[in-house]
């Protein structure tokens, strides 16, 4: 194991419903530090590109409508594991079938509208924190 970073977004759902340092808390507990931190409104532009892999899926304009719905909080985390710490955190896509405890079965709600992203593996991670983040924006 080694110390990993990792790009994490609340989404509009969680910020709607203030239950960003409730979710921030569920990192921290986790061992997960945030030392990178920004409250924005995507623009469409934005949220097309970021989830430009999802592009040919059916969800994919659902999706980048709701991300665009209102603020989200964008996040770098840092700690051991953090890659599969934070997706483990996170629980399932689905909160349906996310185990008890994870951030996606206490507040998510549904499978669209699932409070939290996480990067799933270190060249994503790499990526989607260069999309946002400026190096001197990052305080580890
Ligand atoms: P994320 O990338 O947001 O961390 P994930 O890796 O668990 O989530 P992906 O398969 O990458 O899931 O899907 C990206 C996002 O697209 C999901 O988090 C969810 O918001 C949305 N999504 C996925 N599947 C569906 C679906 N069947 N219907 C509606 N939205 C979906
Ligand atoms: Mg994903």
């Amino acid at each position: 194991m080694a110390i990993q970073r990792t790009f994490s977004i609340i989404k509009p759902d969680a910020t709607k419903r203030n239950l960003t340092g409730k979710i921030i808390s569920k990192f921290e507990d986790a061992g997960l530090r945030v030392i990178a931190s920004r409250r924005i409104q995507m623009t469409r532009e934005q949220a097309e590109g970021f989830y430009a892999v999802h592009k040919e899926r059916p969800f994919f304009g659902e999706l980048v409508d709701f991300m665009i719905s209102g603020p989200v909080v964008i996040q770098v985390l840092e700690g051991e594991d953090a890659i599969a710490k934070n997706r483990e955190v996170m629980g399932a896509t689905n909160p349906e079938n996310a185990d008890a405890g994870t951030i996606r079965k206490e507040f998510a709600l549904s499978v669209g509208e699932n409070s939290v992203h996480g990067s799933d593996a270190p060249e994503t991670a790499a990526e989607e924190i260069k999309f946002f983040f400026k190096d001197e924006e990052i305080v580890g």
